[in-house]
């Protein structure tokens, strides 16, 4: 581990982007128990347990300095309620993920959690205040109970247990040849996109962190595992800020507000039924998305993203 501890050294400078690399560097620095190569500022502070609230003030953001991506972006995500991202490909939702990972820093404005900029937050109290399930599920050649466990090291057998039956997993883990003993990663057996999902969904309900981030994976389950992930979603936002770019109806259908995000700008934001009853962006996308795709009487399965 600790001749990992360079590679995600350099890694973490030069700001990779790409997300499985960026949650193993996340992973690797709660293992070494250490600090982040990038130095907190002097004034940093370990935030006070508060309610969640999630906001990004005013937020400018450029990648190469020229092009703006995110234009005075005002976006609150109230305590405890799970919001879903939505709009057209190419809007900033990702970008907007990063900065609340703080991946980046905001050109302009701030990202606040409960009123304190990221930027005065030590970095390891950010990590310990956020869960992060992405796309791709980053797995450790190891168990998967050892998998598991990364969500909160000293976790019990029967906490972990207990996460993976809220995230839907227990029971496809116990039908593996050697159930939670069983080795995964890259010397591993294999494990369907739905399945790393739960995993990766089982860590974050470990992990019981107050903000959970997720970026709802694009790639198409079958009907069983959609639903299923559908479930292990709903029970790893419980209580929690959730704010989640979501890619399937059924995802939207299911948070308690939407930001529909174009143009990095905020368009609309609002709960679900609020949103339907006007005639703005959002309604237009939701009806095309349902009328265009669902068969009458069942879930429609896909993007929300034209
Ligand atoms: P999608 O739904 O397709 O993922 P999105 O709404 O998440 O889109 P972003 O991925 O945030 O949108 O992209 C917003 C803009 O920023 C796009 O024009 C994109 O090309 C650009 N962009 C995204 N990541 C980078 C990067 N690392 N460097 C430079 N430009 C980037």
């Amino acid at each position: 581990l600790l001749m990992a501890y360079e590679p995600a050294k350099r890694l973490s400078r030069m700001r990779v982007s790409l997300e499985s690399a960026f949650v193993g560097v996340q992973m690797m620095f709660e293992i070494l128990d250490r600090p982040d190569s990038m130095a907190d500022p002097a004034d940093a502070v370990a935030l006070p347990h508060g309610q969640g609230e999630v906001a990004l003030r005013n937020v400018g953001f450029t990648y190469d300095g020229k092009r703006p991506i995110l234009s005075d972006l005002t976006l609150v995500f109230a305590p405890g309620r799970t919001t879903a991202l939505v709009g057209p490909s190419g809007g900033g939702k990702s970008t907007i993920m990063s900065l609340l990972l703080r991946l980046y820093d905001p050109t302009e404005g701030h990202v606040e959690i409960d009123g304190t900029d990221l930027r005065r937050i030590t970095r390891r109290s950010l990590q310990q205040m956020t869960a992060f399930v992405g796309q791709n599920t980053f797995l450790f050649s190891s168990t998967v109970r050892e998998n598991i466990r990364m969500g909160r090291l000293d976790a019990s057998d029967a906490d972990v247990e207990r996460a993976a039956r809220s995230a839907q997993a227990h029971d496809f883990i116990m039908a593996l040849p050697s159930g939670y003993d069983t080795p995964v990663g890259e010397n591993g057996i294999f494990l369907s996109g739905g399945q790393r999902q739960r995993l990766s969904l089982a860590r974050a309900i470990l992990k019981d962190a107050p903000i959970l981030l997720l970026d709802e994976a694009t790639s198409a389950l079958d009907n069983d595992s959609e639903a299923l992930v559908r479930d292990a979603i709903a029970e790893a936002t419980r209580g929690r800020t959730t704010i989640i770019i979501a890619h399937r109806l059924s995802t939207v259908m299911g948070a308690d507000d939407i930001a529909f995000i174009e143009g990095g700008r905020l368009i609309e934001q609002g709960p679900l039924r609020e949103l339907l009853e006007r005639p703005g962006k959002f309604a237009a996308l939701f009806n095309k998305e349902v009328s265009g795709k669902a068969p009458a009487g069942a879930e429609a399965e896909a993007v929300v993203e034209e």
